[in-house]
C-alpha cells in the first residue's frame, strides 16, 4: 500500500539501509552514470528493478551571479537552476518519485493541492503513469499554470481559498477512496525526489558543501529534503560533518515559519490573510513545519521573511546585472541573502547557493524599472 502518514499524523520519513549502500557504492561509481536524478538511484525508494516512469529529470546547473557575487563581497554565488527540470520547476523531483511510487503500488487515480507547479508536475507525470490527476488550486492561480494542468490532461478545480483549503477537499475525497492524496508530506515520496537537489548540489561543488543555502519556503519539502541528504551523505562517508546554514526564506505577507523561529517556538500556527505575488511560497500552514525549524535552527542559520518590493527589485537585479531572469520565488532568495548581509549572518567570502525554482516564463513578469 502507498503510505501516507504517521498514527500522530505527522510525515513519514523513507529510511535507508546506509551501511549496505556504503559497501555496495563508492562516490566514484557515480561518474559514469546518466546525467539525471536517477543516478541517486540507491538512494531513491523506487526499486533498483523498476523502470521509472520519466520526462528526463536532467541534473540542474550551478549558474554563477559574478556581478552580483561582487557587489555582495561573496567568495561564490551561485542559482540552482530548477526552471531546466521538466514542467519547468522542482516539483518535478518530488512527483516523479510520487507518482512512480503510486504506480508501482497500483494507485489509479491521485489528488494534490497545489499553487500551480506541484499539480502540473504530478498531472505530467500521471499521463506517463496512466494515474488520474486531479488539482486543487487557489482560484487566482497564474492562468499559464492553470492550463497547463488541464493541457495534462488533471481535472482541475479552482477552490475559493488558500492551498491548505485546497488540502482539505484533497483529504475528504481521500477518505471517500477516490484518490490518493499527494499533498506535500502526506506521502513520504515527493520528499525523497526533492532531496536529490541537496545530492545534487553536494556532487556538483566536489563535495564540499557551501556556506549557506537560501530556499524559498512553502511546505517546506526542500529544505527538509536537503538536510535529510546530507545526514545520509556523511553516513556514507561521502562529505564530514559540515553543513551549509539553512536559511528558510518567506514572504512577508505569508510568514507563519519566521514567526515560529522568532518565539523559539517548535511548530508554526497558520498564518492567516497570506498575501504575496510569490505564489510557490503562499503556504499558510505546512506539515512539515517543525521539520523545518529544526533543520533551520541544527544548521546555525534563519528564517527570513521579505517584501513584495524588494523580491521585485531582487528579480530586476538578477536579470539586468547577470543575465539571469528568476522566478519569484528564487528572486525571494536573493532579497534573503540581502538582508541576511545586512544582518550580519553571512560572512564576506562566504560560498551561498539560492534557490530558482522555476522558470521565469510562466509568470508575469515585472517591468525592467
Ligand atoms: C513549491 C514551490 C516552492 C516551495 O517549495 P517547498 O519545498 O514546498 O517549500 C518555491 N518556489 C516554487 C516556484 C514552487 O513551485
Amino acid at each position: 500500500m502507498l503510505a501516507s502518514v504517521s498514527a500522530a499524523g505527522k510525515p513519514l520519513l523513507v529510511r535507508y539501509d546506509l551501511a549496505r549502500v556504503r559497501a555496495a557504492l563508492p562516490r566514484s561509481a557515480l561518474a559514469t552514470r546518466p546525467r539525471t536524478l536517477w543516478r541517486y538511484r540507491e538512494l531513491l525508494p523506487l526499486p533498483l528493478d523498476v523502470e521509472p516512469v520519466s520526462l528526463g529529470e536532467d541534473m540542474t546547473p550551478l549558474i554563477d551571479l559574478p556581478a552580483i557575487r561582487a557587489e555582495l563581497g561573496l567568495g561564490a554565488l551561485w542559482a540552482k537552476d530548477q526552471g531546466r527540470l521538466p514542467t519547468g520547476s522542482f516539483k518535478a523531483r518530488g512527483q516523479a518519485l510520487a507518482v512512480n511510487m503510486a504506480r508501482m503500488f497500483g494507485v489509479r487515480a491521485m489528488a494534490v493541492p497545489t499553487n500551480g507547479n506541484a499539480g502540473a508536475a504530478m498531472a505530467a507525470y500521471c499521463v506517463r503513469a496512466g494515474i488520474q490527476a486531479h488539482c486543487f488550486a487557489p482560484a487566482d492561480t497564474p492562468d499559464a499554470n492553470l492550463r497547463e494542468m488541464a493541457l495534462s490532461g488533471a481535472s482541475v478545480t479552482r477552490v475559493e481559498g488558500m492551498i491548505d483549503d485546497c488540502g482539505k477537499l484533497v483529504a475528504a475525497g481521500e477518505k471517500e477512496g477516490r484518490w490518493v492524496s499527494c499533498a506535500t508530506l502526506r506521502e513520504p515520496y515527493r520528499l525523497e525526489g526533492k532531496k536529490t537537489m541537496g545530492l545534487e548540489l553536494a556532487e556538483q561543488l566536489d563535495w564540499m558543501l557551501p556556506d549557506a543555502i537560501f530556499y524559498p519556503t512553502g511546505g517546506g519539502t526542500g529544505l527538509i529534503g536537503m538536510w535529510k541528504a546530507f545526514a545520509d551523505l556523511e553516513a556514507l562517508g561521502w562529505i564530514g560533518p559540515a553543513r551549509p546554514r539553512m536559511y528558510a526564506i518567506q514572504a512577508s505577507g505569508c510568514q507563519p515559519i519566521v514567526r515560529a523561529f522568532d518565539e523559539g517556538a517548535m511548530f508554526a500556527r497558520r498564518w492567516d490573510n497570506a498575501h504575496t505575488i510569490a505564489h510557490g511560497i503562499r503556504v499558510p500552514a505546512a506539515l512539515g513545519d517543525f521539520l523545518i525549524l529544526q533543520a533551520v535552527r541544527e544548521s546555525g542559520g534563519a528564517a527570513l521573511a521579505v517584501d513584495d518590493a524588494d523580491i521585485v527589485q531582487a528579480w530586476r537585479d538578477s536579470g539586468r546585472r547577470d543575465g539571469f531572469v528568476m522566478c519569484p520565488e528564487g528572486a525571494a532568495t536573493l532579497a534573503g541573502l540581502r538582508q541576511a548581509i545586512a544582518r550580519g549572518m553571512v560572512r564576506p567570502g562566504a560560498r551561498v547557493m539560492l534557490f530558482n525554482c522555476a522558470t521565469a516564463y510562466k509568470y508575469p513578469l515585472p517591468d525592467a524599472d
